[in-house]
Formats: structure tokens, sequence, C-alpha cells
């Protein structure tokens, strides 16, 4: 039978975060986005509310369920209130995902102030020459006594600049591909790493850099899951990420139409309300419905992911259209409140900024078509 409800937790789990960021996150917003601090104070309230921890042990402060549609609720509704911290559950979630495969010292060190929102890690996979091809990357691990030697570049690497320390994938020399390539979590603060600012069009709390590796040493503790395995990890992964990334923008989309909801209906021109015009109302009815049909398909893969289903094309759905369908939708908003839509004080303009992000992060249309199309193709029946 089909069930497009929420349980009463889930249901009561979305009102209790959108009110939160509509009434903490919301207000201050677009001045905390003109800036590059990153908010610890408000990490860590979202931390305390327990979004920082969904699926991750309870003796590390985390859920313990494992819970994927729970991870899709927090980051639409926190994304109400800013886009940019509603990806921090997603953030975590990735990164809390990978350290579990780690030892026990690297777990005890990290997951705890993770999940309560008081330190933050970064994952840096991509390279000036890999971003899309991410398995022809350069950064090299040589084994020493005791530990690894790494060096190498990353780039375009988001909360690079609040994170103490980085997931950072790299290959044994002589490996191609997915083959040879280990995950290591890497204290920010170890000799020879440096750490550069990369100043993006949006996102800026979210502290987006490079990170440059000479040499720097990392004990064998460090190694995230086994040797030369670290690639395919990282992958599986990628699939819920995705679909509550679409889930977020959706959010910041969302709300961007509820307010044009409300402006249209405050706002006139030539003696009535411009909700009254259908040039007005039309594009609320059409963006309203194209997000409604992109949120299902997030939701729908993170429901099969818990049901432990495949979900990897639905994932890949939420990935390329959730965004644009949020852009979209907030240009829409833009245009309705004419002028002020463009103003740099309302946050119409700061969420178009903050979304466009996700038309690239965590992998591009291009790349997600592909991994859809793959899969269509592979099917090969035709039913006449
Ligand atoms: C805001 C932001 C945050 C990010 N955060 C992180 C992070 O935290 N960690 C991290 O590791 N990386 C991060 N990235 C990097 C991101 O994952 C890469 O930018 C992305 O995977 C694309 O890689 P690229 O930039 O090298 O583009 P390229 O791979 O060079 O692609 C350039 C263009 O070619 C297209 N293209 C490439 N190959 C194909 C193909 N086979 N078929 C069709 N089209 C193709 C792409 O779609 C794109 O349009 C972030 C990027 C952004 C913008």
């Amino acid at each position: 039978m089909l069930d497009f409800s929420f349980s009463e937790d889930h249901e009561e789990f979305q009102k209790t975060l959108s009110t939160f960021a509509r009434r903490e996150l919301l207000p201050g917003y677009t001045a905390r986005s003109a800036s590059s601090e990153f908010p610890f104070a408000l990490l860590k309230k979202i931390g305390d509310l327990g979004v920082l921890g969904i699926g991750l042990p309870e003796r590390f402060g985390g859920t313990g369920e494992d819970d994927p549609v729970l991870l899709g609720i927090a980051s639409e509704a926190l994304a109400y209130g800013d886009v940019n911290l509603a990806s921090a559950p997603i953030q975590v979630g990735l990164v809390g995902a990978q350290l579990l495969h780690g030892t026990e010292e690297v777990q005890q060190r990290y997951l705890p102030p993770v999940i309560a929102g008081e330190e933050n890690l970064a994952i840096a996979l991509t390279e000036p020459e890999s971003g899309s091809d991410a398995s022809a990357l350069r950064t090299t691990a040589r084994r020493v006594a005791g530990g690894w030697l790494l060096n190498g570049e990353k780039t375009a690497i988001s909360w690079a600049m609040s994170a103490s320390a980085a997931l950072i994938y790299a290959r044994e020399e002589g490996t191609t591909r997915s083959s040879g390539v280990s995950c290591f979590v890497v204290d920010l603060a170890s000799e020879g790493v440096a750490v550069r600012h990369m100043i993006g069009m949006g996102c800026l709390p979210l502290g987006w850099g490079s990170i440059t590796l000479d040499g720097v040493f990392v004990p064998d503790s460090h190694l995230i899951g086994e040797e030369g395995r670290g690639f395919q990890v990282a992958m599986n992964h990628f699939d819920f990420s995705r679909a509550a990334i679409g889930l977020m923008c959706l959010g910041a989309a969302e709300q961007s139409l509820e307010e044009a909801a409300l402006y249209a209906t405050q706002r006139s021109t030539f003696g009535k309300p411009i909700s009254e015009y259908q040039g007005v109302s039309f594009p609320l009815a059409e963006q309203a419905t194209y997000i409604e049909g992109a949120r299902w398909v997030c939701y729908r893969a993170l429901w099969l992911r818990q049901q432990d289903r495949p979900h990897t094309s639905l994932a890949s759905m939420s990935k390329w259209w959730a965004p644009v369908v949020a852009k979209d939708a907030i240009e829409a908003s833009m245009k309705i409140h004419g002028n002020l839509g463009y103003s740099a004080e309302f946050p119409l303009q700061q969420r178009f900024r903050d979304v466009m992000a996700y038309l690239v992060a965590d992998g591009t249309a291009e790349i997600q078509k592909g991994i859809i199309s793959k899969e269509i193709l592979a099917r090969k029946t035709v039913s006449l």
C-alpha cells in the first residue's frame, strides 16, 4: 500500500526544527552569510537538538538508529532558516559514517565533538586536476615507520577554514584509478599542512578552501578503513548525502516561496495586490509544483536507503534536479519581490547564491545524469 506520510516522531521533529530555524537562524542569516566566520555558537545549538548525530552511535552522542529520512527532514527544515548551517547534519553524517571505519582512538577523538557541534571536519577529495574524475587523484601516501607521509593538494574543500581535521584521500605511489586509494584523518594543525581560503559567490561561512600537504606525517591509527579501499567507502555514503542535499536546497526554496506569497498579498500595483495577477500567482503555483515533485524524489531515495534497497539512481536524480528546481524557485521569488529581490538586505539573493553551490558540489548534474543513464541502459529490457 502507498503511504506518503511521515511518522508521528518525524512530524514532531520537523515541527521543532522548522520553528528553531525560523526563530533562531533566519533573523541573522543574511548578515552571517556575508562573513567568513563560522558560527560555532549556532552549530552548538543545532548539536543540542540532536541533529548532528543521526545514525551515529549513542556512546558518542548520536541517535543510534540509522534513519536517513530523519536526516532529510533535518536538512530541509534547517534550510528554512540558514541553508549554510543546514548542511551541517549532512557533513557530519558523511564524516561520521566514514569515521566508523576508523580505529577506536580516532572515533573517540573526533565523533563526540563533531556530534556536539563543537568541531568541524572537512572531506577533501577534489584536487586541481581531478573533480568529477575523482579517482584520478594524485595526492600520494608513502609508507614510513609508524604511518604514512602525505603529499599533494586538495582544492574547493568546504569547511576547510573552520575544520580541525580533514578526511584526506591519497593513493599509494604507482597505483591508478580507485585502487590503492586510502582515506586518512589528518589534523590540520600538523606540520606540513597549509590551508588557504577560497572565496566563492556564496556559502562564505562554510570556509571553502584548499589544503596543501607537504610531507605530512599521519600515524597508523589515523587510517580510515582498509588500506587501498578508501575510495569505495567514500562513494557508498554519497547516496544519502545527495538526497539530503536536494532537500536542503528545496528547504531554502520553500522558505523563499512563502516569503514571495506573503509579499504578493502585501504589495499593490495599479490599485490591487500583485497576488491578483496571474503573472505573479501562476509562477507561485508552478514553482510549488516542481518543489513538491522534487521533494518526493529525494524522500523516496532516503526511504529506499532506510529499507536497504537500491537507491543510487534516485539519489543522483535528487542531486541534479532538486538544486535546479530550488534555484529556479528562488529566482521566481526574487522576481516577485521586484527591486527588493535584488537587495542585499533581503535573504533571497543570498539563498540564490548559496544554493548555486550545489549545482557543482558533491558531483555535477552531468555526472549524476551519467549515473542514471548507465542504470537505464543496463536494463536492456523492452516489453512490447
Ligand atoms: C561550493 C563547493 C563546495 C565543494 N566542496 C567540496 C568538498 O567539501 N570536498 C571536495 O572534495 N570537493 C568539494 N567541491 C568540489 C566538487 O566536488 C567539484 O567541483 C565537482 O566534483 C566538479 O569537479 P571540477 O570542479 O573539477 O569540474 P570538472 O570535473 O573539471 O568538470 C568541468 C565541467 O565538465 C563537466 N564534465 C566533466 N566530466 C564530464 C563527463 N564525463 N560527462 C559530462 N560532463 C562532464 C562537468 O559536469 C562540469 O560542467 C566543492 C565544490 C563547490 C563548488
